[in-house]
């Protein structure tokens, strides 16, 4: 026995009437090519704000979200971490420049208000070479000491590529005891690691860029208490959960190296070039 779904029906009548309907208003011009093709761009535009902000959306207006073509990798450090347990972050580097952060200079520093995101907290440091512009895309991205790379990301939108590293920490004036805390450079042009990887200071893990084009190439660099929390837009109203790269790079340096925070202040800069 044939039964005919009514809903199909309809649909089927839908979707004829539909075609009629494009038809009728493309039929009078002489250049259809050109309108279907209009009207195909329309359409891939809809979809894709569908998709993007849609069932993709993250939930995150600031920095951007899982579009359609965003991939990321992922994976539990803490195994790895318990095979190696002398694996810890002894001493640090600085992400770009010299070992030391020489050669750059921090365009928005953490914790400032930004007013282009609705005066929300800049959650971390915009590093830039001194030449300004786009002087620093494909440069180098450094680790900040020994960790192990938990995520690989291409979110796309204003994130674009991101590393995340795990640190473990010894709690000063104490014996093994340690605390876990994450590193995320982000904005990449390329990024060199794996996820499960074992990095050493200093080691090569990426290069600086510029989101897909969205900014002038610079590396968005964040330290977070947490490990493994959601990703998050880049700036907030709270600082909660993250705190400033590059007081505790200094803390760490002290006892090799001076270093003062105003030495990485746009004033250094002939020309600062300015980072979103
Ligand atoms: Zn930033």
């Amino acid at each position: 026995m044939i039964v005919l779904n009514p809903l199909r029906q309809n649909r089927k009548k839908l979707r004829r009437n539909v075609k009629s309907d494009f038809a009728a208003k493309l039929a009078p011009r002489k250049n259809s090519f050109f309108s279907g093709a209009v009207l195909l761009l329309f359409l891939f535009h809809f979809i894709n704000c569908y998709s993007s902000k849609g069932l993709g959306y993250q939930g995150n207006p600031l920095f951007g979200w899982l579009g359609g073509g965003a991939t990321e990798k992922k994976i539990d450090t803490m195994q790895i971490f318990q095979r190696y347990p002398d694996f810890i972050a002894d001493s640090y580097e600085f992400p770009a420049g010299g070992k030391y952060g020489e050669g750059y200079y921090i365009a928005q520093k953490f914790g400032v208000e930004n007013p282009k995101f609705g005066y929300r907290f800049h959650l971390g440091e915009d590093w830039n070479y001194v030449g300004g512009g786009d002087s620093d895309y494909g440069a180098p991205v450094y680790s900040i000491s020994n960790g192990i790379v938990s995520v690989i990301a291409d979110y796309g939108g204003g994130w674009g590529k991101v590393v995340r590293v795990i640190h473990k920490h010894p709690v000063p004036e104490t014996k093994n005891q340690f605390y876990y805390f994450e590193a995320l450079y982000a904005h990449l042009y390329t990024i060199e690691v794996e996820p499960g990887q074992m990095v050493k200071k200093g080691e090569w893990i990426a290069s600086i860029g510029d989101a897909g084009g969205a900014y002038p190439s610079h590396l968005h660099f964040e330290l977070r208490t947490v490990s493994g929390a959601p990703l998050g837009g880049g700036y907030s109203f709270s600082t909660d959960g993250f705190f400033s790269p590059t007081k505790f790079l200094i803390a760490q340096v002290s006892k090799e190296k001076a270093i003062h925070e105003d030495q990485f202040g746009p004033a250094a800069v002939e020309k600062p070039a300015t980072a979103p």
